[in-house]
C-alpha cells in the first residue's frame, strides 16, 4: 500500500474511527468524557506524504522523537496551506545541543526528563524571548531502560520547573513496560496519583497526562490518560488489534 494512495487514506480514516471508538469505550468504562482525550499520531516512522494523508483522515496532533525530524516535518506542514491547524509535539529523548531545533517548532515538549534539561531549555527560551510548554517525564515503572525522573524526585523536579523562566509545566508523561498489562496499569495509575499529589502541592493545573501507546492505550485511558501517543496502530496496516 502506498502512503499517498486512496487505499492508504481509506485505511487511515477507518483505523482512526475504530481508535476513537475504542478510546470512547475505555473512557466510558471509567466514567470519563472522551472529549478530554487527545489522540496524538506518532509519525516518526513515516514521511511527509503519510502525514498529509493522516491529516486528511482527521489527525491534527502529531509527535516526533527526533529533533531534526520534528523540525523537518514542521517545515513541511508550514508550507502546506490546508495544514495550518496542525501541531507537533516532541516526545523523544532530547539532547541539550538539539534544543534550538525544537524551540518554536514543538507545541509541547513532552520529554523533559531531568531538571538539567529543563534548565537548558529555560536558558534558550529566555534568550529567544519564548515560553515553552513542557511535560515532566517520570520513570514510574522504575525500569533502568526508561528515561525520566524517579517518582521519589518528581516533587523536587516540579518545584524546580515551576521556578524557571520560560518553562510552562503542563503535566506529566510516562512510558509503561511493554507487553505486561498489569505493570502498564500500575504505571498509569501511579502517574495519575503522582499528578494528583503534585497538583495539590504546587497549585498547578497539570492537566496533561501523556501515557498509552499502541499496545496499552485502552488501559491508559481507563487510568486517566488525557493524551495517548499512537504510532504503529495509526500508520501500519499490518498492526491488527484495535
Ligand atoms: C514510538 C513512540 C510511541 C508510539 O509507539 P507505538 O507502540 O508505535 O504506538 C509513543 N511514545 C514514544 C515516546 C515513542 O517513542
Amino acid at each position: 500500500m502506498e502512503y499517498g494512495s486512496d487505499e492508504y487514506r481509506a485505511f487511515l480514516t477507518e483505523r482512526r474511527e475504530a481508535l476513537l471508538e475504542s478510546i470512547q469505550g475505555a473512557a466510558a468504562r471509567s466514567g470519563r468524557d472522551a472529549s478530554q482525550i487527545t489522540l496524538l499520531a506518532v509519525s516518526k516512522t513515516v514521511g511527509n506524504e503519510a502525514v498529509l494523508s493522516a491529516y486528511r483522515a482527521g489527525y491534527r496532533v502529531f509527535g516526533e522523537n527526533r529533533p531534526q525530524e520534528l523540525k523537518k516535518k514542521v517545515a513541511y506542514v508550514r508550507q502546506v496551506k490546508e495544514m495550518e491547524d496542525v501541531r507537533f509535539d516532541m516526545i523523544g529523548n532530547l539532547q541539550k545541543n538539539k534544543i534550538n531545533q525544537v524551540l518554536g517548532n514543538a507545541h509541547l515538549v513532552q520529554s523533559v526528563s531531568s531538571v538539567h534539561l529543563a534548565e537548558a531549555i529555560s536558558r534558550r527560551a529566555v534568550a529567544q524571548g519564548k515560553s515553552v510548554r513542557c511535560l515532566l517525564e517520570v520513570n514510574v515503572s522504575g525500569e533502568l531502560s526508561k528515561s525520566g525522573v524517579p517518582v521519589s524526585q518528581a516533587r523536587l523536579a516540579m518545584d524546580a520547573l515551576m521556578g524557571m523562566e520560560g518553562i510552562e509545566p503542563m503535566g506529566l508523561m510516562t512510558m509503561a513496560p511493554a507487553n505486561d498489562a498489569s505493570a502498564a496499569r500500575a504505571t498509569f495509575s501511579g502517574l495519575r496519583d503522582l499528578r494528583d499529589d503534585l497538583k495539590e502541592i504546587t497549585g498547578l493545573e497539570l492537566g496533561v497526562l501523556s501515557c498509552g501507546m499502541s499496545g496499552d492505550y485502552q488501559i491508559a485511558v481507563e487510568e486517566g490518560s488525557t493524551l495517548v501517543r499512537l504510532g504503529r496502530i495509526v500508520f501500519d496496516p499490518a498492526y491488527k488489534s484495535v
